[in-house]
């Protein structure tokens, strides 16, 4: 039996869910951890203080109602906490999984600011929602009154899907398309599943379909239509497109075999984890298995990458990074679970050339060091004169980051406006673009994120749309 008393953070530890050993995990694409066992979620929700002022749910970008469901929790009362967790997001138990908690809700926890270790707030929503799904709590989209109005929404990431189901249920036709032939953008094909297993990504789609939401997949706007086609098809657009032009790598030797893209090669694991047949991989070229693998890059795909190629049997894997740990944009987690894994990381390293010639053998590189903060307040990282070194490599992964496509160009709209960056520029209060009823959320507006400001995002514009539309209508009835 729990004891459901509350403020138990001096006498009660902190405890995560077990990870597995890092031999049998590195085994499979499976979730690192498994999910709490009763009692153990409601004896970590009751370390929960239950601040006045809750400075988790301040740093939380849904502001989900943290310490409300925590007590509820702790209580036992796991239905109710469950409610409550869903009444401000789409994903709860998305978010639990893959949220850096450490940047957002965790590492804003007063306890933790005590020296006690956060309340595992992320830990918690998991469990509370993956037990909603399995008690049969998760409700069915239910549609609201039909409007008799359409919306298109162009891409099925997180910003496009929880912007889908607000509109859906304040009684909207709404129409998805996707270039992917699976919905869950990123969700499904970036993030890896020991990260996020694709089941608990496929059920949300599921829902929404059987909830009246129709998915063109397969579908590229630009491709099979264009923007104005769509504008002419529905009474408004919301682009959410994500980002997804990889920043190139300006060294010589490149363009070899063996050189690859992080997308392409997190996709093809991905794919394959469905069953899919895909060439590139079968054919060894985005496969890791036996190979001295290299990854360029200090970020959450980085590190998504490093562990991938672990589990796809490589020889080796080496992270290239030119900061130092401290200055990584990735997450901390992130670093240390690679590193159980067997992931080495060489820091303040940066490639100078690829060598090989056709097909690359390995990565020349520059021994970086640490200059004055740049822009960002990061310090400058610069070439360190006193050194280099060669890296034997027979499989290189670029992963720098993605930037926005040229979306004017591609759209054949070039009316659309976007920032030097090529992201879409919306008006901060409508959410719209210069295009009118055309709204946009997510990483295209963004650069690229997190899943919960995309989710966040799709919140936003939904009701955006929803004033808008309802605006539109009632002038056609003005005129009618
Ligand atoms: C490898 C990787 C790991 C990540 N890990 C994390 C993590 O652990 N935690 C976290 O919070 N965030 C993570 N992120 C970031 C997160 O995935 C994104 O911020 C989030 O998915 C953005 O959501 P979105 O809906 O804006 O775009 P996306 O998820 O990118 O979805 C956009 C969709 O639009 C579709 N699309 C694009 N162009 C067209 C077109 N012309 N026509 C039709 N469809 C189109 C795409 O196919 C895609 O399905 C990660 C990102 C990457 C790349
Ligand atoms: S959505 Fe993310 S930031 Fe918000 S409570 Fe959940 S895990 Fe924390």
């Amino acid at each position: 039996m729990a004891d459901t008393s509350l403020l138990k953070f001096v006498d009660r530890d902190q405890a995560y869910p077990a990870k597995r050993e890092p031999e049998i995990r590195a085994e499979d694409f499976r979730e690192i951890a498994d999910r709490y066992a009763m009692p153990d979620a409601e004896d970590q929700a009751g370390r929960c203080s239950q601040c006045g002022v809750p400075y988790c749910s301040v740093h939380c970008p849904l502001h989900n109602h943290i310490p409300d469901w925590l007590r509820l929790t702790a209580e036992g009362r796991l239905r109710e906490a469950y409610e409550l967790s869903n009444a401000t997001s789409t994903m709860p138990e998305i978010c639990g999984r893959i949220c850096p908690q450490d940047r957002l809700c965790e590492g804003n926890c007063v306890i933790e600011f005590s020296g006690h270790g956060a309340v595992t707030i992320g830990a918690v929503e998991k469990f509370i929602t993956d037990t909603a799904w399995e008690e049969g709590w998760v409700e069915p989209l239910v549609p609201g009154a039909a409007r008799g109005q359409s919306v298109a929404v162009i891409g099925a990431g997180p910003a496009g899907l929880s912007a889908a189901e607000y509109l859906r249920v304040n009684g909207y036709d709404v129409h998805i398309y996707d270039r992917y032939d699976r919905a869950g953008g990123l969700l499904t094909y970036g993030i890896p599943g020991f990260k996020l297993e694709k089941p608990v990504v496929m059920r949300r789609v599921e829902r929404l379909k059987a909830g009246g939401i129709v998915f063109h997949e397969s579908f590229e706007v630009g491709r099979d239509a264009s923007m104005d086609e769509l504008r002419q098809r529905h009474d408004a657009v919301l682009i959410a497109t994500g980002v997804y032009r990889a920043r190139a790598i300006k060294a010589p030797g490149v363009e070899a075999d063996g050189v690859v893209d992080a997308l392409a090669f997190l996709t093809a694991s991905n794919r394959k984890g469905f069953g899919d047949a895909v060439p590139a991989f079968d054919d060894g070229s985005l496969n890791a298995a036996g190979k001295h693998v290299v990854v360029i890059g200090g970020g959450d795909t980085a590190m998504d990458c490093v562990r991938t190629a672990v589990r796809q049997g490589a020889a080796s894997v080496k992270c290239l990074y030119r900061r130092d740990r401290a200055n990584m944009p990735g997450s901390q987690r992130e670093v240390t679970n690679a590193e159980e894994e067997g992931v080495e990381f060489v820091w303040l390293s940066a490639p100078e050339s690829f060598v090989g010639g056709e097909t690359v053998t390995g990565v020349k590189a520059s021994a970086m060091r640490l200059g004055a903060p740049d822009a960002s307040g990061r310090r400058a990282p610069e070439i360190d004169p006193a050194g280099g070194f060669d890296i034997p490599a027979d499989l290189v992964i670029k992963a720098l980051g993605f930037d926005a496509e040229d979306l004017p160009t591609l759209f054949g709209a070039r009316e659309l406006g976007v920032t030097r960056w090529g992201t879409v520029l919306v008006d901060n209060k409508t959410l719209m673009t210069s295009l009118d009823g055309v709204f946009a959320a997510g990483d295209i507006v963004r650069g690229a994120s997190l899943v919960v400001w995309a989710i966040r995002d799709g919140r936003d514009v939904a009701a955006s749309m929803h004033k808008y539309l309802k605006a539109k209508a009632s002038a056609g009835r003005k005129a009618a």
